[in-house]
């Protein structure tokens, strides 16, 4: 690069220093030419007008000898010519050979204006010479007297002259290409430095700045470079913080997000698609259909494609996970000020939960209808038979009025299960944790339960380990709880009892998968919870639970046995209750059951 400039600093200089030259030349020996012709002239004229002077007035011969004696004293070749042109004398030739010289353009001029001059190249030697013609009156006759010199003088000057010159012009040359050399060589190191700094910059190499030692224009190039650089980098800076940012959001979204073309093509999507599409190959650049396989997804994107406004609709996937989404379409402008779409972004959100609720919602509002439905009917019912005169047979009377009593507990205890549920859920029931002494509390339960108990003929059994007197708890809540569980027990065993057990657990409190059972499925069995939980179980000899019903317990309403269930005065809410109030201890709950050999509900209580 630096003889690249080099070469062209010198070429274009050496080319003018040549034009300069020629045109220095040229002036210069014109202006020599023309002062020495001038001086030329004067001088001859001069020598002319005095020889004029000493013109013999009369002569018989020619006037050869006369231009001879002047030459030696002039240096300069003399004719004299008459009117005609006749040559009357010549110093260098005999006049009576020569040709008429009427014709020669000094003699021409100098009949015209007295007197003429012209330059001519001499064949006889081979000479440029001037000739000077000045016309003389000679008795009202008319002559010219002509003098004529070689120009090599001339020529010898203008040689003199264009030796200097070009001398000179050398020198200047040489002097200019060392002071050209010098200056091209700061400019070129200048000119490297931001050459390398700017081959750093295109592999994006922003660490160094560019500081020029030139000064000027030059030096304003470096520095307006270097920063043009340095915003270059905070630029990219600024715009890979947003990308980052906005890859992180992507990243973390729980909602889908993709944004595609007019014509449904992917153009960017992030990590929860794949999650709800099931997806595990690159699908950027592809079309929807292609990869989704979603008519109505792609009807969304036309719509919002044609018509410029957001739509929202609900579409289902079924692959790999059956989910609700809730899919927003919206159109995207790549340019605020123009009206063209550029494509739509697409957001899905999972509204399954919400769906599952709301399904939960319905079911449960049908189960209550159901679930009171059934004591109002038969409370109706029997009043109206009371009242159209059932009410004066004594014994009929009394047997309807029992019924409608024990229809109205069972509908009492339904609302008050529903309120201590609702209660439980909307967090009115608030878990204060005590010491509670177990040994009391399982006491108080068996008070409580005992005439219930023994109207079966069944036990009520306590085996509370020595270890474990106490234990941090709700009071009420615990006593609610077991209260629960052991009236289940009364209720579902015919013979045998009931046992509660406090203990340490030797073995893993509960085995996944084994039995099933409500407890929390992100229960994990930790070694070191087997030393620091107490479990509390209820057990009985009853009539067991079938396998296949032993995940759903724990749900509202959710019965074995719908009909045996009404007829013992259940709710169907006792295990719901139970399973709330254990969770909000933060214990865990496990029911493991055989048919026909008993049931046996564990609490594990982790001791912090
Ligand atoms: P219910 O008021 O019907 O007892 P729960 O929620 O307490 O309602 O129990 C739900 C169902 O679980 C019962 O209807 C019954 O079928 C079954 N169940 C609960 N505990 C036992 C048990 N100890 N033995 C057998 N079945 C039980």
């Amino acid at each position: 690069m630096k003889y690249v400039l080099f070469r062209k600093i010198f070429l274009s200089s050496l080319i003018i220093a040549l034009i300069l030259l020629i045109s220095l030349e040229i002036y210069l020996s014109s202006v020599v030419k023309d002062t020495y012709l001038s001086n030329l002239k004067d001088s001859l004229m001069i020598q002319a007008k005095l020889m004029a002077e000493e013109l013999p007035l009369t002569f018989t011969n020619n006037l050869d000898d006369f231009c001879k004696r002047y030459k030696e004293k002039t240096g300069a070749r003399v004719t004299i010519i008459d009117s005609s042109g006749r040559v009357l004398g010549d110093s260098d030739e005999p006049s009576d050979i020569m040709d008429n010289h009427s014709n020669r353009p000094e003699i021409r001029d100098a009949e015209i204006s007295d007197v003429g001059s012209s330059i001519r190249f001499s064949k006889t030697i081979q000479k440029n010479f001037f000739y000077l013609a000045i016309a003389v009156n000679q008795d009202s006759d008319k002559m010219f007297l002509r003098l004529s010199l070689p120009l090599h003088g001339l020529e010898k000057a203008m040689n003199t002259i264009r030796m200097r010159v070009i001398i000179a012009s050398l020198l200047a040359l040489f002097v200019a290409i060392i002071v050209g050399l010098f200056q091209t060589r700061k400019i070129t190191k200048s000119i490297e430095e931001i050459t390398s700094f700017s081959q750093k910059v295109k592999t994006g190499d922003f660490k160094k700045r560019l500081f020029l030692k030139e000064k000027g224009e030059l030096g304003d190039l470096g520095k307006n470079i270097s920063d043009m650089a340095q915003e270059l980098n905070n630029r990219l800076q600024q715009s890979e913080d947003e990308k980052r940012k906005m890859e992180a959001i992507l990243r973390n979204m729980s909602d889908g997000l993709m944004l595609t073309d007019k014509k449904g093509r992917i153009l960017l999507f992030n990590s929860s698609i794949k999650k709800i599409f099931g997806i595990e190959s690159n699908i950027e650049g592809k079309t929807l259909m292609e990869t989704l396989r979603k008519v109505e997804l792609m009807e969304v994107v036309d719509k919002v494609v044609q018509g410029k406004e957001t739509i929202s609709r609900e579409i289902t996937v079924t692959y790999p996970k059956e989910l609700y989404l809730m899919t927003t379409a919206t159109p995207f402008y790549s340019q605020a000020s123009t009206e063209e779409i550029s494509g739509v972004v697409v957001m899905f959100h999972d509204i399954t939960r919400l769906r599952q609720l709301e399904e939960m919602r319905k079911d449960f509002i049908a189960n209550v209808s159901h679930e009171i439905k059934t004591p109002i009917t038969a409370i109706k019912g029997f009043a109206e038979t009371l009242l159209e005169g059932a009410i004066n047979d004594k014994e009929n009377a009394y047997r309807f009025l029992e019924t409608i009593r024990n229809h109205s507990e069972r509908l009492n205890s339904l609302v008050s299960d529903l309120l201590t549920l609702s209660r439980i859920e909307l967090g009115d029931i608030k878990i204060e944790k005590t010491t509670v002494n177990l040994d009391a509390v399982v006491n108080t339960i068996f008070e409580t339960m005992r005439e219930k108990a023994q109207k079966k003929g069944l036990y009520l059994k306590k085996e509370i380990s020595p270890d474990v007197r106490e234990i941090q708890a709700d009071k009420d809540r615990l006593i609610q709880i077991l209260i629960n569980l052991v009236d289940n027990g009364i209720k579902f065993t015919e013979e045998g009892g009931v046992t509660v057990k406090v203990q340490i657990p030797s073995s893993p409190p509960f085995s996944k998968g084994g039995h099933g059972g409500i407890n929390d499925s992100s229960f994990v069995l930790h070694p070191s919870s087997l030393n620091n939980s107490i479990e509390i179980s209820v057990e009985d000899t009853g009539i067991g639970i079938p396998k296949k019903h032993l995940p759903r317990l724990g749900e509202r309403f959710y019965r074995v046995d719908r009909a045996r269930s009404r007829e013992l005065g259940g709710t169907g809410l006792g295990l719901a209750i139970v399973k709330h109030l254990v969770k909000a201890h933060s214990w865990d709950m496990a029911i493991e059951s055989t048919e026909g050999v008993g049931t046996k509900v564990r609490i594990s209580c982790p001791v912090a």
